[in-house]
């Protein structure tokens, strides 16, 4: 009877999802191919800017993060699993702007933002402005999967994290000393807010898993300073954040104002979506065909005004980025072996 009803449950999904998303269950294994894409934040990161000791620290951890990404798809995992792996990780690391470490408000508080996507079935969770959850993307999947919402802000979010379970911490378990120094001098007037926060920044992580299924995360503490409950793109669906199993997954960074002026995330998907209908349909697209689409909405985005960059994952396999600052902590890996870390423009 249970065995049946399972059964029901399963035909009722199938029937209620979209029917152009492919799911897991009927897509190839594709000879377990996997691709993942990670950043730590884009902005003014030149050599010179970071000391070499900083540049071995983001380096190495970089790398720790896409390996434990990289682990999860390897054993055949999904692609949720492994961006939840990467953002974590990375959310811990006190070097970049996501848990600890995170930026503080103009009050010297810490509010986080984060969300997440999974391009199976476009269910999607996203959380802004939240003060005590350890980890963010955790509470965003946590909206994903076990609330009929999709972004939940503030108090409330903080209390469905409780209720959840999820670990909580103090308010001073995000601060460090390179923050709180940032904040202090930025209220002395001692240098404007471009300064503090075109350097480093938010996390994010994207991939396709061994099933061909996609999925996207991205995490933050938004901009130094920020005030009146400011919400940059990380958390809002289609900004900062899109998967969709038919084009792409994307994670962005940057002035996430003009990220969500134009949609960067979905507008990338959405192209990638009607090349393939338009004309390559199956076969899919090159990596030339997507980097080229990629580059074409970050130079709009500079256009407006917009500084920052995006990671992405295709459904073909490929991983990448598109960034109009000088640098971006970034990395990727595929099944094909490829694997690499940078931080300049200049590296591959
Ligand atoms: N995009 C983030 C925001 O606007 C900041 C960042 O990426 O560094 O909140």
């Amino acid at each position: 009877m249970i065995r049946f009803l399972m059964r029901l449950t399963g035909l009722a999904v199938l029937l209620c999802a979209p029917a152009s998303i492919a799911h897991a269950e009927d897509v190839q294994t594709k000879d377990a191919r996997w691709s993942i894409a990670i950043h730590g934040g884009a902005g003014t990161i030149e050599r010179g800017v970071i000391t070499p000791e900083q540049d071995g620290e983001i380096r190495a951890a970089l790398s720790t993060a896409l390996e434990a990404g990289s682990k999860v798809l390897k054993a055949g995992g999904t692609a949720t699993d492994a961006i939840v792996a990467v953002i974590t990780f990375l959310e811990d690391n006190p070097n970049f702007n996501a848990g600890k470490g995170a930026v503080f408000t103009w009050d010297k508080t810490n509010e986080l933002d984060s969300s997440i996507m999974d391009g199976s079935d476009l269910s999607a969770g996203a959380v802004a402005g939240v003060t005590a959850t350890k980890n963010p993307i955790l509470l965003a999947r946590a909206v994903k999967d076990n609330s009929p919402h999709v972004m939940l802000s503030g108090k409330g979010a903080d209390a469905f994290s409780r209720e959840q379970g999820l670990e909580q911490v103090e308010p001073d378990y995000y601060a460090t000393p390179y923050r709180l120094k940032q904040i202090e001098d930025m209220l002395a007037e001692k240098v404007s807010a471009k300064d503090v926060d075109y350097k480093f920044g938010t996390v994010g992580a994207v991939a396709m898993d061994s099933k061909g299924n996609m999925a996207a995360g991205t995490s933050t503490g938004g901009m130094t300073g920020k005030r009146w409950g400011r919400i940059g793109d990380s958390p809002v669906i289609g900004a900062g954040t899109y998967a969709d199993n038919r084009s792409c997954a994307i994670s962005a960074t940057g002035s996430g104002e003009y990220f969500i002026r134009l949609a960067v995330a979905h507008e990338i998907c959405t192209r990638i979506k009607m090349r393939v209908s338009d004309r390559e349909g199956e076969a899919g697209l090159s990596q030339t065909d997507v980097q080229k689409i990629a580059d074409d909405v970050i130079a709009e985005l500079g256009e407006l005004g917009g500084t920052g960059g995006i990671i992405y994952a295709t459904p073909w396999g490929q991983a990448g980025y598109s960034f109009n600052t000088p640098g971006m902590y970034r990395g990727r890996a595929t099944s094909d072996g490829a694997q690499s870390v940078s931080i300049y423009g200049d590296e591959g």
